[in-house]
């Protein structure tokens, strides 16, 4: 991707610092992304605040904080090939896309992911490949992951993201119904160590069924 960053856009990174995403990588991600074109017009105006926004069909865009926040707990993990479940508006994917080699992203929303396609082409990210699928079965044949970062949050670890990961690889991923924590989970061989990271509030990831 190759553009100027806005000063809207270098602002918002500037939030994030200060709210303590300390990896500087991520934040000069966060300056290079027009986040209203993730976004109807109508909210345009609003892209530049710390906050989750409505994006259709009972969705959201996650808050700028947390997309660097697990972004920055992915990157600790240098990985090379990372899943995403819950392409959403695209956003976090390219966020990410400027980070990584390779990303896969599933959404379960065929409309949703449409847009997303769109999106990251116009930005000119080509490492992306997208899935219209349930993320709860993961991608099993584009796997082993280096890492996986869930953007909704199941009640219980989907064990096929489990058993997805690459050994040393790292799950970040909300889990919880009214409650819900931020983990990361990372895999030594046949273990898997948890982590937990914070208190978050995200859509849940839905089981079976795709719209
Ligand atoms: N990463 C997104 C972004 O940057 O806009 C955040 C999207 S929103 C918080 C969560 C997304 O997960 C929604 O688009 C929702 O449709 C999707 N989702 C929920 N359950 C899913 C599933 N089982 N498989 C794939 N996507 C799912």
């Amino acid at each position: 991707m190759n553009r100027l960053a806005s000063a809207s856009a270098q602002n918002l990174a500037k939030k994030l610092h200060d709210a303590g995403i300390r990896e500087q990588a991520v934040l000069q991600a966060v300056a290079n992304t027009p986040r209203e074109l993730f976004l109807d017009n109508a909210l345009a105006h609003k892209a530049y605040e710390n906050t989750a926004l409505p994006i259709g069909q009972g969705q959201t865009i996650s808050q700028p904080y947390i997309v660097a926040r697990m972004t920055e707990l992915l990157l600790q993990h240098h990985p090379r090939k990372v899943l995403e479940i819950g392409t959403g508006s695209g956003y976090q994917a390219a966020i990410l896309a400027q980070l990584v080699p390779e990303l896969c992203t599933i959404e379960r929303i065929k409309s949703l992911q449409i847009q997303a396609r769109q999106r990251l082409k116009r930005l000119d990210l080509h490492n992306v490949s997208f899935k219209y699928g349930d993320g709860w079965q993961g991608w099993p044949n584009r796997g082993p992951f280096d890492a996986i970062m869930v953007t909704a949050a199941p009640e219980s670890i989907p064990q096929p993201l489990l058993e997805q990961l690459a050994d040393g690889g790292v799950l970040v991923i909300p889990v919880g119904d009214e409650i819900q924590e931020l983990l990361r989970i990372t895999r030594r061989g046949d273990r898997f160590e948890h982590q937990v990271i914070e208190g978050v509030r995200f859509v849940p990831l839905v089981s079976g069924g795709l719209a």
